[in-house]
């Protein structure tokens, strides 16, 4: 837990968040500006600041984070028309909340890289 981070904060139930999935790992909620109908972000409940801080002790954690997004995308139907994953690393590659993340869209079209 890191006091000063938003996302610790969200699973402290400090700041409020739309919760789409919670178990003893990881919190799900929507994004607070969706970029598709479907906008959600999954997160490790412990404070992991990149993907650079990642070794092979977070492996469970890791596959059970991928699992679950595929648990949020069958649940709200994305799973056959499609949806996409992403995660973001540091400034270059568009990271703004420094506490790792997956987001997970669908709902719409979703062509190229933006
Ligand atoms: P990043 O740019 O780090 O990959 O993604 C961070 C995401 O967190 C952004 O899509 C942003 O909209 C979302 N976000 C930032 N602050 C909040 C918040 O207070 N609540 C929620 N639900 N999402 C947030
Ligand atoms: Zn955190």
């Amino acid at each position: 837990m890191n006091s000063d981070c938003l996302f610790c904060k969200i699973i402290d139930g400090k700041i409020p968040a739309d919760i789409v999935h919670e178990d003893d790992q990881v919190l799900a909620f929507k994004d607070i500006s969706p970029q598709a109908p479907f906008h959600s972000l999954i997160i490790p409940k412990i404070h992991i600041n990149t993907i650079n801080n990642l070794d092979t002790s977070h492996q469970t954690l890791l596959g059970h984070i991928l699992l679950t997004a595929k648990k949020i995308a069958v649940d709200n139907g994305l799973s056959e028309p499609g949806y996409r994953l992403i995660m973001n690393c540091n400034e270059d590659g568009g990271q703004t909340v420094f506490h790792i993340h997956i987001h997970i869209l669908g709902g719409r079209p979703l062509i190229g890289f933006g």
